[in-house]
C-alpha cells in the first residue's frame, strides 16, 4: 500500500474539525420514564438510564453520518490494531491532550478574526 497516496483535503479536515471541537465528550439527558439525569458518552446511540433501566435512544440512525461516526471510525481504525495503548501514547507524544495544535493549524486561515474586529473601536 502506497501510503503517500491516501489524502484528504484540508477543506475536508478543517470541516471535521469545527464539527468536532465543540463537542463534548460526555453530555446528560433526563429519561423521559423517571427524570433521572444521566451522563452519556456523546458516541453512543443509546443509554440506559441507571436508576429505572429504560433505555434511551440518544440519536436517530439514518439521519446522515454526524460527526459522531467519524470519531466511532476512528476508534474502530485504533482497535483494529489490538495496540490503542501504543497508538494513543504515540498520539500524546506528538499532540499532547489539547487542541492547541488543531486551534493553531486550522485558526489562522479563519474568514473571522474575533479579536482584529474589534479593533477600531
Ligand atoms: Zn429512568
Amino acid at each position: 500500500m502506497d501510503l503517500s497516496a491516501i489524502q484528504i483535503s484540508h477543506e475536508t479536515l478543517k470541516e471535521v474539525y469545527r464539527a468536532l471541537r465543540p463537542l463534548p465528550q460526555f453530555d446528560t439527558c433526563r429519561c423521559p420514564e423517571c427524570q433521572h439525569e444521566n451522563e452519556f458518552c456523546t458516541i453512543d446511540t443509546y443509554s440506559k438510564c441507571a436508576k429505572c433501566g429504560r433505555s434511551v435512544k440518544l440519536h436517530s440512525f439514518g439521519g446522515g453520518p454526524e460527526v459522531q461516526d467519524v470519531v466511532s471510525l476512528v476508534i474502530t481504525w485504533i482497535e483494529k490494531s489490538g495496540r490503542s495503548s501504543e497508538i494513543m501514547n504515540a498520539h500524546r507524544e506528538t499532540y499532547g491532550t489539547g487542541w492547541e495544535d488543531w486551534d493553531e493549524w486550522f485558526g489562522d486561515d479563519e474568514d473571522h478574526h474575533p479579536a482584529t474586529e474589534t479593533d477600531g473601536r
